[in-house]
């Protein structure tokens, strides 16, 4: 049941997008007059050593941040439908894209002054802690015993007090007493591995209950887009949800290459991995759309692995 370890994957692409997006929402969202409560309903071990041998053994980084951090790959050709990008287009939205420096310099941050590639990559607690003032307040739920372990004695060492609370409960259940916070200001960052079929339902049940008990509260979503059926169903059933209470949402999604299964030299057959993800948000900030819109040309010629590259915003 518990075979996911976010070790494996971190500093991905689909962290990228995920923790990129997720920085542009607390930098509108928290260190405001009134308390910000930030619910992370999956929140990992907190902290990734991408040097590690978990990291290695997967080396995903490497098509990730890593990748990022690299020359832009003048080769991919972007089908984003209505858009089309330039190498000298992708370079003047380089300037622009400030999602992508805020990205970049809060990764870096959590690593030695003067590094050039980082070690240390932050998970979402620790990159939601970050931008925390005040009486702005975290929770963070994790369930795996080992992970729930770590992410409590890596948080430990900021000294955060009540700022943080680490939980060992079920997140799809166990937001819902935190809703609505009594601030009346709320983030919910919902961030499952997917690993069960039954994580996709839950996901919209979770979602569509939150929204009853708190209309206002900004809800961000991770999703893989992988060829099975409840994956394809989700950011639709999302919309549909967004549509029903009269909610707005942004729907972004960044392909880095084909889904398609290929055959190695000796015959056998080969599944390529993760190809794209998206983040569905409800109630996003009025900043958002255009942030998005300067960044994901960029992020996407950046982190393509072949034509198929793209990205979508709805
Ligand atoms: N949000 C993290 C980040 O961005 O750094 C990564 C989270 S990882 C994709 C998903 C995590 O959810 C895993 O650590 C897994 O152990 C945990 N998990 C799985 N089911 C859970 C549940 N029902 N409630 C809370 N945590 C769960």
């Amino acid at each position: 049941m518990f075979s996911y370890r976010h070790a494996f994957h971190a500093g991905n692409h689909a962290d990228v997008l995920k923790h990129a997006v997720l920085i542009a929402l607390l930098k509108h969202l928290a260190g405001r007059d009134t308390a910000l409560m930030v619910l992370d309903t999956h929140a990992g071990a907190g902290l990734y050593r991408l040097d590690g041998d978990y990291a290695n053994t997967s080396g995903e980084a490497e098509n990730g941040i890593y990748q990022l951090l690299s020359e832009p790959n003048a080769n991919i050709v972007h089908k984003n439908k209505g858009q089309s990008a330039t190498k000298n287009e992708l370079k003047t939205d380089e300037k622009q894209s400030d999602i992508l420096s805020d990205y970049i310099d809060t990764i870096m941050s959590f690593n030695p002054k003067g590094a050039t590639k980082p070690t240390i990559y932050p998970g979402s607690p620790f990159i939601i802690q970050r931008f925390l003032q005040g009486r702005d307040r975290l929770k963070a739920f994790e369930i795996h015993p080992t992970d729930s372990k770590t992410l409590a004695a890596n948080l430990a060492q900021l000294d955060a007090g009540r700022q943080i609370a680490v939980l060992k409960e079920d997140g799809f259940e166990a937001v819902k007493k935190f809703l609505p916070p009594p601030s009346k200001r709320a983030l919910l960052l919902c961030d499952p591995s997917y690993e069960m079929k039954s994580d996709y339902p839950r996901v919209v049940a979770m979602v569509t209950d939150a929204v009853k008990r708190f209309p206002t509260g900004t809800y961000a979503v991770w999703y893989p887009i992988i060829p099975r059926p409840e994956a394809h169903d989700l950011p639709r059933k999302l919309k549909t949800l967004a549509n029903r209470v009269g909610k707005p949402f942004l729907n972004v999604s960044l392909t880095v290459k084909s889904s398609k299964l290929t055959k190695t030299a000796d015959g056998e057959i080969e599944r390529p991995g993760l190809p794209a993800s998206g983040m569905f948000i409800i109630n996003p900030p009025f900043t958002l759309k255009p942030a998005l819109e300067a960044a994901m040309p960029h992020i996407a010629t950046r982190l393509g692995q072949d034509a198929n590259a793209a990205f979508t915003l709805e």
